[in-house]
């Protein structure tokens, strides 16, 4: 099927961008960033929007870039750009990593990593490194400017706490240091296909036992989620089977998974615990 008939807007700057989109955000106009997720809904005609903006010509959102104690992402970044680390150091390895399990290669040279976070596929892998590391998100709308946290943008299944006339310019996400200790493990059925579970953990070690502990999960529940309860358990333990296998236990207990016609809620509950702990498996290594 062909797309329903919109029209095209093309700023070539941030402001005529958010003024473009002041102007026909009230007649479902939408940003168009890599067109992954936004043509294939237009084309189904699960989407219809009445104007498409788009930003792929604005210079400005091309900017990766280390500033003070963050990695800005903007938003034409493509995903393909963290094929290689963007930044020395754990951050970096981890983005090399997770990168590579979002769908195939030509998508990830149209993908944009902000488009993922706006789109907020409850299987993103973006969505779950943002959550995971407290993210960022840097909105902007002919009103001005505003900063969300990571907490506070996702809304559930494919929402988000942006309004209708916003950008998202950029997402910052935190350098982590350099003795972080990071881990990442899909499990989906074919490569390229969108995560049935996943998890990304990282700690550091103090004194010889797990401190700073983050565990977070996704893919499973309607948004990716911190599962305190696991990060609780590994506080103060030292790495290894026993602290790995209660702290997947833990977020397996604290899940309450989707389910659909192909994957059971018990199904995706059982794969918690299965990604969890391979995820702390793979930091510890
Ligand atoms: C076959 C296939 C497999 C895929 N597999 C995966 C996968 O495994 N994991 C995964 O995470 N993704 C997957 N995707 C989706 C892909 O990663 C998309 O690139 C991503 O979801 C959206 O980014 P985009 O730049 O293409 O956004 P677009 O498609 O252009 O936009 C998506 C939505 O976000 C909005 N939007 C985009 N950018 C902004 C912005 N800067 N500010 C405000 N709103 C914005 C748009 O208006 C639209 O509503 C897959 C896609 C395909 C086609």
């Amino acid at each position: 099927m062909k797309p329903a008939p919109f029209r095209y807007h093309a700023p070539k700057t941030i402001e005529e961008a958010v003024q473009t989109l002041a102007a026909v955000a009230g007649e479902d106009g939408r940003v168009l960033a890599g067109g992954q997720s936004l043509v294939p809904i237009m084309a189904f005609r699960l989407a219809r929007p009445a104007h498409l903006v788009d930003i792929n010509g604005v210079e400005a959102l091309r900017r990766l870039a280390v500033d003070g104690d963050k990695l800005v992402i903007g938003a034409c970044v493509r995903h393909a750009a963290f094929h290689q680390p963007v930044v020395p150091g754990p951050l970096g390895l981890l983005l090399s990593k997770v990168v590579r399990h979002i769908a195939h290669y030509p998508i990830r040279t149209r993908g944009t990593f902000c488009g993922s976070i706006a789109h907020a596929d409850p299987a993103s892998e973006w969505c779950l490194v943002a959550t995971a590391l407290g993210a960022e998100m840097v909105a902007r709308s002919a009103g001005g400017t505003r900063t969300i946290a990571a907490d506070d943008f996702f809304r559930g299944i494919m929402t988000t706490a942006l309004k209708e006339d916003e950008l998202l310019t950029e997402v910052q996400l935190p350098i982590l240091p350099a003795d972080t200790r990071c881990g990442f493990y899909e499990f989906n059925r074919r490569a390229g296909d969108f995560a049935l579970a996943m998890a990304l953990v990282s700690y550091r070690m103090q004194n010889g036992v797990i401190g700073e502990a983050r565990v977070a999960v996704g893919g499973v529940e309607p948004q990716p989620r911190r599962i305190a309860q696991a990060e609780q358990g590994l506080a103060g333990k030292s790495p290894g089977k026993e602290a790995f296998e209660a702290a997947a236990d833990a977020a397996m207990a604290a899940v309450d998974p989707l389910e659909d016609a192909i994957t059971s809620a018990d199904y995706r509950r059982d794969l918690t615990r299965t990604v969890t702990r391979r995820a702390l498996e793979q930091a510890a290594a």
